[in-house]
């Protein structure tokens, strides 16, 4: 059976001790600068992105600032990035559009989010809750994988977790679900080797019922 309102909160409650300064860990000081590291965050660790934005950020802080970068020029600050040439051209052509279409200013609104370039919903959603605390979930792979082994949700794609989601999560949960799932998902309900001994919500989970074990 998937999890009830109730027993929801109380797994949110839970995770929330683990990490009661959940906070995204990309560095970055400016709202565009947040959309850059954003941006190259897709398909890398936090880690490797805070590497490279740690020299990019040093010129590029508004959108102004990449009208003057070269697309060579910003390949060279990401190369180490997958797929670095692709988000380089959406970095360059989102900025330009930031600043000519929106006063360079990240929009606060989803379906104006999602017309900048390399924007789609997940990216849309990280930004609306980071830059303007809004209850929305991003469904990452970790978000999809925890969802799924506590049977909030019982589904194969993140993008029907997503979906899912927005219908069964109050508001509450909305706006305290998102990064505390992240980091519960990347350091102890990991994809291969979850941490299930000593998992303050094992009791309520079903990942192991699913593979016919016992906790
Ligand atoms: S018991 Fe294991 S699978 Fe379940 S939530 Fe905890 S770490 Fe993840």
């Amino acid at each position: 059976m998937l999890k009830t309102s109730k027993e929801i909160d109380i797994i949110l409650d839970k995770i929330s001790k683990i990490y009661p300064d959940a906070k995204t860990e990309l560095n970055y000081s400016t709202d565009f600068q947040f959309f850059i590291a954003v941006v190259l965050s897709a398909q890398n660790t936090d880690k490797q992105v805070n590497k490279v934005t740690e020299r990019l950020f040093k010129i590029i802080k508004e959108p102004k600032d990449i009208l003057w970068i070269s697309q060579l020029e910003m390949e060279k600050f990401v190369w180490s990035i997958n797929y670095y040439k692709h988000k380089a051209k959406f970095i360059r052509l989102s900025g330009e559009k930031l600043y000519q279409e929106f006063d360079s200013q990240i929009p606060d609104d989803l379906a104006k989010l999602i017309t900048l370039p390399w924007v789609g919903i997940k990216t849309a959603k990280v930004l609306l809750s980071v830059l303007y605390d809004k209850p929305f979930v991003a469904v990452d792979t970790h978000v999809h994988r925890v969802c799924n082994r506590i049977w909030i949700v019982t589904t194969k794609a993140p993008e029907e977790t997503d979906k899912k989601l927005e219908k069964i999560l109050n508001y509450k949960q909305k706006m305290k679900m998102h990064h505390i799932t992240v980091l519960f998902g990347r350091y102890i309900c990991q994809a291969k080797k979850p941490l299930c001994e000593n998992c303050s919500i094992k009791d309520l989970c079903n990942y192991n019922v699913q593979k016919g074990k016992s906790l």
